[in-house]
């Protein structure tokens, strides 16, 4: 379900992700740019065009919102829904049914789950109900009895405890919930680009609460994409964006609640059932989406020691962590086309690639 921007239930999801920035023109001539946001999996999605005629604009965004409530209705993982069905009869150590199209989904997150050793793990959805950070309209206060996060960890839900036939799927794990949180947002991102260059689309931006991707120009210049800061208000950096490029960031501010000066956050760490502690945010540039779909929540979980083998296992050379502490790693290649804001000095460590 798509909701409206009036709809305030789901405001504290606004200020999540990353932002877009337009470098205005000199000319006072209005810019030729279509923006609209509306609501999809509880966050904020942001679709801007460029130069596209209104009724082009409209037609082509209805039919993205289309698409997004669609992906909705199949994918929560907490509102009745296809993949809902799919986790109940899993539970009951049944195969279910699934269609194609969604088995190629859920194929294709078991290969990136696996590349990333299980960091990124969307089998663990029991660990992220039990945490409460699946309850939209309340956050819980406190951490859960460690004696039921311990249970869920023996044995620990994996992807590959899935087995995925013509049409069926099942699982030899009680443990293993669905829960693409982490990936179906920039599955999305990417269906909604296609579904723009369907209609003669080819400078956009579509940006779902910190998972976005770019194409084109705005205009004669680059789009610009600044990444949030995790701490402060604004933004930490900017970049260019260099024809067709994702850039998905994964932070600890998204969903959080503190307990006894701690804070605990929405991605956890499927080794250990707690919250992931290696970085507060962790951000990646890739040409290609799918390449990078569910990347910033694996980098979030291998912090600065494990980070470097996983980007090269995921294929990703363009990627920033920020740790506790607010030191900034980033690779190489990322280093060059960023622009730190002058306001933030952080300390930089750059690795290659
Ligand atoms: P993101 O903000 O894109 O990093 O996605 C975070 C969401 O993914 C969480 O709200 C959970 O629903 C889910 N999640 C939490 N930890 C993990 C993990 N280690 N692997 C996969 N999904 C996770
Ligand atoms: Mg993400």
């Amino acid at each position: 379900m798509i909701f409206f921007l009036s709809e305030t239930k789901f405001l504290p999801h606004v200020l999540a992700g990353l932002l877009v920035l337009f470098v205005s023109a000199c000319s006072t001539a209005p810019e030729p740019v279509h923006r609209e946001q509306v609501l999809a999996f509880g966050t904020l999605v942001d679709i801007t065009l460029w130069g596209v005629d209104e009724e082009t604009a409209q037609q082509a965004s209805a039919a993205v919102i289309q698409t997004l409530n669609q992906l909705h209705r199949t994918w929560h993982a907490w509102e009745p829904s296809a993949l809902t069905r799919i986790n109940q009869r899993l539970a009951a150590g049944l195969s279910a049914d699934v269609e194609p199209a969604m088995l190629e989904v859920i194929r294709r997150a078991q290969q990136q789950s696996r590349a990333s050793q299980d960091l990124f793990n969307p089998a663990i959805g029991r660990l992220v109900e039990l945490w409460g950070f699946h309850n939209e309209e309340r956050l819980v206060t406190a951490p859960p009895d460690p004696k039921r996060i311990n249970a869920l960890l023996h044995p620990p839900a994996r992807m590959t405890d899935l087995h995925i036939t013509e049409r069926q799927v099942r699982s030899s794990n009680p443990h293993v919930q669905l829960d693409f949180g982490a990936y179906i947002k920039g599955y999305g991102v990417d269906l909604a680009i296609e579904k723009l260059r369907s209609y003669g689309i080819n400078n956009a931006i579509v940006n779902a609460g910190g998972d976005l991707r770019a194409i084109g120009r705005h205009g004669q210049r680059p789009w610009k994409i600044g990444i949030r800061h995790p701490r402060a208000a604004g933004m930490i950096a900017s970049l260019d964006i260099q024809g067709d490029e994702s850039v998905f960031t994964s932070g600890d501010y998204e969903r959080y609640f503190d307990y006894q000066g701690r804070r605990y956050h929405h991605i956890i760490d499927p080794r250990t059932g707690y919250p992931a502690t290696g970085a507060i945010a962790a951000t990646v540039v890739s040409a290609n989406a799918a390449q990078a779909l569910g990347a910033s929540t694996a980098l979030m979980v291998a912090g600065p020691q494990d980070w470097l083998p996983l980007l090269a296992a995921l294929g990703i050379d363009k990627a920033m962590l920020i740790d506790a502490q607010g030191k900034v790693y980033i690779t190489a290649r990322l280093n060059q086309r960023l622009h730190f804001e002058s306001n933030f000095k952080p300390e930089i460590v750059v690795s290659p690639p």
